[in-house]
């Protein structure tokens, strides 16, 4: 770290002028009129000449990976020296917001720019990242930039999009080599990951909080569970007389819920229900419904599953229906790095603030990160918990708040006294 003394930045113009350029770089979109850009498409190009552009402006190297994700740097003084990476990811879902992954972006390359204009000399070579790919939208497969970022991304290249386009032709027409997908690992030592993310939930805004360290991504169960029953007339069938798999499964879902409701942290989504024959005047014989089970314990998570299927048997015994409860996916939890997480309540409090820890019920790329180095994420309060959606927003002074707390950080990170690793 130099002796001489640093600047402080001016947190609120810095936001002010950060907004508008993101308002401007969300005109580069696939349909005028909404905010969409997919992997690999003509648009993404143009939105990575426009940040290299800016990178540039700040007195930074940037360039283009053989995977399409895009990277700045400050570099340290120490070439020996590890990396520290700001990052998150450049697409977006069809009529997506301005700030879904383009503002963890944005704000690693001012803070980088600050760093630079400040003459401070952190003891690590700062990278921003903007992962090509987080979305899953245009193949369907979820983290492609994060997971070429770590090489592992094989078995990605014959992946085909809507109109059968590969992803190894894709790269050909982005002007990509396709058979360096897998080249675009990161390489030497990292001393960690940081995130910024709109929370893209409403646990911030009830708390009156701007800011929150993530603790965990959730994991979850994906299950799909059949009651059979037996189909009779509506009219001649005495409800004693009936098995009706409908009710056995509003039942059981009701369990679901209330047992969610007394978890802490739990939360049980049915989204799907199918009920078959599906008539007014029939009592229904079969239902088929889905279940998304999320917790940051795995083992809590598994021990209320086994409670779950244990009320589902009840009730199928006790209403004649037979019941049956197929696990179809198991995510593990991913818990993030104690230490960078301390690293952030610290800037916090220099900076005034006490944010809360929460849990991510969403994925992140941070969680791909987190499979090779400490990682951590800082959320922002999102306006009514809305994401996904052209009225998607963040106040300015969050952000404001958000470049604050991680100037200090960064400027913490790699002093043994506060928590650094290096
Ligand atoms: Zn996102």
């Amino acid at each position: 770290m130099t002796a001489a003394p640093i600047t402080h930045p001016d947190f609120a113009a810095i936001t002010r002028n950060l907004t508008r350029r993101i308002d401007a770089l969300c005109l580069l979109t696939e349909v005028p009129g909404t905010i969409q850009r997919t992997f690999l498409s003509s648009v993404a190009a143009e939105l990575l000449r426009e940040l290299s552009a800016w990178a540039s402006e700040l007195g930074l190297h940037a360039w283009v990976d053989t995977a399409g994700n895009w990277h700045a740097e400050l570099p340290c003084a120490d070439p020996q020296a590890p990396t520290f990476i700001i990052g998150s990811h450049l697409d977006t879902v069809p009529d997506g917001g301005k700030y879904d992954g383009l503002l963890g972006v944005v704000l690693g390359l001012v803070l980088a720019g600050e760093l630079k204009k400040a003459c401070a000399a952190p003891p690590y070579r700062l990278e921003v990242l903007g992962f090509t790919e987080e979305e899953g939208v245009r193949f369907g497969v979820p983290f492609i930039g994060s997971l070429s970022a770590l090489g592992q991304a094989e078995e990605l290249l014959d992946l085909t999009d809507s109109q059968g386009v590969s992803v190894r032709q894709a790269m050909q027409n982005f002007g990509l080599d396709d058979s360096r997908l897998l080249k675009a690992t990161l390489e030497g030592p990292h001393l960690g990951f940081l995130e910024f993310h709109i929370e893209q939930g409403p646990v911030l805004e009830a708390a009156g909080q701007s800011l929150g360290v993530v603790e965990a991504l959730v994991g979850h169960h994906r299950l799909k569970v059949s009651f059979t029953g037996r189909a009779n007339h509506a009219g001649t069938t005495p409800m004693h007389l009936r098995q009706d798999a409908l009710m056995a499964a509003a039942e059981w879902m009701l369990a679901a819920e209330r047992l969610a409701l007394d978890t802490p942290g739990l939360v049980a989504t049915v989204g799907r229900i199918q009920v078959f024959p599906g008539a007014s005047n029939v009592i229904p014989g079969r239902a088929e419904l889905s279940l998304d089970l999320r917790h940051q314990d795995d083992g809590l998570r598994a021990s209320k599953l086994a409670e779950l299927e244990a009320a589902l048997q009840s009730i199928g015994a006790r209403r004649r229906v037979g019941v049956k409860a197929e696990v179809l996916t198991v995510i593990p939890a991913v818990p993030l790095d104690t230490s960078l997480r301390a690293g952030l309540h610290a800037a916090a409090a220099q900076a005034g603030l006490n944010p809360p820890e929460l849990v991510s019920g969403a994925g992140h790329d941070a969680m791909i990160m987190a499979r090779a180095m400490p990682a951590a994420m800082l959320f922002l309060r999102t306006p009514g918990g809305l994401s996904h959606h052209p009225d998607e927003a963040v106040a300015d002074t969050d952000v404001a708040a958000a470049l604050q707390v991680a100037w200090s950080f960064l400027l913490n990170l790699g002093l043994p006294d506060l928590g650094g690793q290096a």
